[in-house]
């Protein structure tokens, strides 16, 4: 069994830095994924906020129109004063003219209220172009980073799968399946050693009879607790022939 173990542990130390590298890999364009949608969204509220102001503009332009329609209309009906005969015809005229102007104070107000919020939009529209120009700048360098490092864990990536695909020829078709089907689950160490009659995998204490049967080696022998596979360490200086001392992760892309 130790030798029918053994190209999976090999395997498996590769599989294991594969995962790491995806998972650095995955953080890197979730980093891009922000970026973009902050700059997504900075373009989103410029667009709102010109839209905003371009609404404004007919409204003044409409209340202007009625304000000059009012001032018409006064000029008219201090122009038929003079032609006015009756005092109450007069004093109608009179009473009209106030509720006209009236209404164009009233109007004007309004307008000058609109105008006050115009230039308000305004200055927040040129925040955000100012916000959105900063963004860009400095994310276009930081994303050309990320992109950079993305691309260098792709070609980590594929020297790893050459690698795997090199030496899973070797392994047993039947502990592969199992092996995989493991990893899946685990996205981990699936085939661990047993230390100081301990799964090395979940660090749950196992029985006598257990590691004796690890040690002995005649069948797949899996943890009780965590379904890891286990191996007896001792074995491989024992088949020494292809075993190699177990390689630290050299990480050259930095989480
Ligand atoms: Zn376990």
């Amino acid at each position: 069994m130790q030798r029918r173990l053994k190209p999976l542990l090999d395997i498996q130390e590769l599989d294991i830095k594969m995962i790491r590298l995806m998972r650095v890999k995955k953080q890197r364009q979730r980093e891009l994924k922000q970026i973009e949608s902050l700059r997504t969204e900075l373009k989103e509220q410029l667009k709102l906020k010109e839209e905003e102001i371009k609404e404004i503009e007919p409204q003044v332009n409409g209340l202007e129109e009625k304000i000059q329609t009012l001032t018409d209309k006064y000029k008219k009906l201090e122009s038929q004063q003079a032609s006015v005969k009756k005092v109450e015809e007069f004093n109608a005229l009179i009473q009209e003219m106030t509720t006209v102007e009236r209404e164009k104070i009233a109007l004007e107000t309004q307008t000058s209220n609109i105008l006050d919020r115009k230039s308000a939009e305004e200055e927040i529209l040129e925040k955000i172009k100012e916000n959105l120009a900063v963004s860009e700048t400095n994310s276009l360098e930081l994303e050309k980073d990320i992109r950079s490092s993305i691309d260098q864990i792709n070609t980590e990536g594929q020297k790893l799968k050459a690698e795997k695909d090199q030496i899973v020829v070797n392994a047993d078709p039947e502990i592969l399946k199992i092996y995989e089907r493991l990893l899946r689950n685990k996205r981990d160490r699936v085939i661990v050693s047993i230390e100081n009659r301990s799964c090395s995998g979940c660090h749950i204490a196992l029985t006598l009879q257990h590691e004796n049967l690890v040690r002995k080696g005649e069948s797949i022998a899996f943890c009780e607790h965590c379904s890891r596979i286990h191996y007896w360490e001792e074995s491989k200086v024992v088949e020494g022939a292809t075993a190699q001392p177990r390689r630290r992760r050299r990480g050259t892309v930095k989480a």
